[in-house]
């Protein structure tokens, strides 16, 4: 599979090529040259598959000749061995429509380790074949963090600096982080929001000097291997729900667009997807632009619900790309109006297009809560807050047949957002039991460029150069 930028003027790369990438070099995010396809036949074949061959069967066209059958296999078994629930992502009935598809029983207890568990070893087989080091740099805004440093801590390959937005993480997202007491494993925290932590992780890519001088790859959803992973469990979840014979809608919390994006690429590929329902918090870009197609940068507002506190959705780039006939110097137009205005007005022939396959909500605080609420009293399930907005946007949605809200975090990850919605504290599981008995280190940095590739390149280890025959 030959993967493309969506701005049209970076080479294409193979799948080995794009894992290890991080933008592409015209600032744009690579994008398979085309979708592959199941048919009809190949996803009825799926019934009845555990996780790690549904897993299989989905990633063997975008991975191409990178992998054969048998390693991937053997690294998609390695990847979900750990989890703490054998279906590594089961169903749950909450009412006669309403599943919940849990996510959370990788080792950080949110949706990024399905993804992350296998890229950090994806990385590892690849680093290893070229015999190269990678310098892993991050932005998160609680999850994608301690899912990659649980992925790499301890592996010589990689050193891996993640920034987060100083106290805008919960206290259990960011010790998952910061009690990591591994050589390879920098914290930054960063004086500003998510929206700036990602932006600096993104000018670093972009400055060529920097990024020559290591070898930078990505862990945010900018890589194109995580959607790969998280289109598995679209796949996964409808099959058991009756697809192909039957459409299934999902409904997935929301913010940078990454892991409903994979629901997208699902739908392109074949599976018989109702809707998707991008849910978003009060922090409603997306859901702005798909309504009334106004996507414009508002203040980021601090919520229970923090890996939503976005407003610049990296993958939304690609969604713009796809839906306007993957033209990628049209997609850098659009995109470099964007980053000087902060504001897009998404053309009307563009929306009829993805509202086809997309339709949003914005859930307030206060619905957030009532919705926790009626699933404890509906179902005795406790959920987390990202849990819920996507549980009260499936709610109100006027759509057919099935719906699956994507259960994204175990709610022991916020605890004092569900106790306050809910009135019941969850219990931290036991794999991260002992949690607030570590030590945390950290570095606080200003969100300055200048002052975070510094702190980097004194730490990092630089690209080891050929050496020059005398
Ligand atoms: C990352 C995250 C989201 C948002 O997912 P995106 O792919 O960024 O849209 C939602 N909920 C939780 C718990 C997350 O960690």
């Amino acid at each position: 599979m030959d993967y493309v930028s969506t701005r049209g003027a970076a080479p294409t790369l193979d799948f080995e090529g794009v894992t290890l990438a991080g933008l592409a070099a015209d600032g744009g995010l690579y994008v398979p040259a085309r979708w592959p396809t199941l048919s009809t036949a190949a996803i009825r074949d799926l019934a009845g598959l555990d996780y790690v061959e549904t897993a299989v069967r989905v990633c063997v066209p975008f991975v191409g000749d990178a992998l054969d059958e048998a390693e991937l296999r053997s690294l998609l078994r390695a990847a979900y061995g750990g989890f703490a629930h054998a279906a590594v992502a089961p169903l749950k009935q909450l009412d006669a429509r309403h599943w919940l598809l849990e996510l959370f029983h990788g080792p950080t207890l949110a949706f990024k380790d399905v993804a992350m568990q296998a890229l950090g070893l994806l990385f590892e087989t690849f680093v290893s074949r070229r015999s190269e080091h990678l310098t892993i740099v991050g932005a998160t805004s609680g999850d994608t963090g301690s899912a990659a440093i649980h992925a790499l801590a301890g592996r010589s390959n990689f050193d891996v600096f993640m920034l987060h937005p100083a106290g805008r993480v919960s206290d259990v997202q960011r010790r998952q982080m910061t009690t990591v007491q591994s050589p390879n494993i920098f914290n930054l925290a960063v004086e500003g929001t998510f929206d700036d932590a990602q932006a600096l992780v993104k000018a670093m890519f972009n400055d060529v000097a920097f990024a020559g001088r290591f070898r930078l790859a990505a862990v945010n959803s900018i890589n194109w291997a995580r959607l790969m992973l998280q289109v598995v469990y679209y796949f996964y979840a409808a099959v058991r729900l009756g697809a192909p014979e039957r459409r299934v809608s999902f409904s997935v919390p929301t913010g940078n667009f990454g892991d409903v994006f994979a629901g997208y690429v699902a739908a392109r590929m074949g599976l018989t997807v109702g809707k998707l329902i991008v849910a978003t918090n009060v922090n409603d870009i997306l859901h702005r632009a798909l309504r009334d197609g106004d996507y414009s940068v508002g203040n980021v507002a601090a919520t229970a619900a923090p890996s939503m506190d976005i407003q610049v959705s990296s993958n939304f780039e690609r969604l713009l790309f796809d839906l306007d006939g993957r033209d990628g110097a049209r997609t850098a137009a659009l995109m470099s109006g964007f980053e000087t205005s902060r504001a897009m007005r998404l053309p009307p022939a563009m929306r009829a297009v993805a509202a086809t396959h997309l339709v949003s909500a914005r859930v307030d605080p206060g619905t957030m809560a009532q919705t926790m609420r009626w699933a404890v009293e509906a179902s005795g399930e406790l959920v987390d807050p990202h849990t819920a907005i996507g549980l009260a946007a499936a709610r109100e949605a006027d759509v057919d047949g099935p719906v699956v809200t994507l259960a994204t975090a175990h709610p022991a990850k916020f605890p004092d957002a569900v106790e306050r919605a809910s009135g019941t504290r969850p219990g931290l599981p036991l794999r991260i039991a002992g949690l607030f008995d570590r030590e945390e280190r950290f570095d606080t940095l200003p969100a300055d460029l200048a002052a975070v590739e510094a702190y980097i390149a004194a730490r990092a280890t630089p690209v080891r150069r050929p050496a020059v025959a005398a």
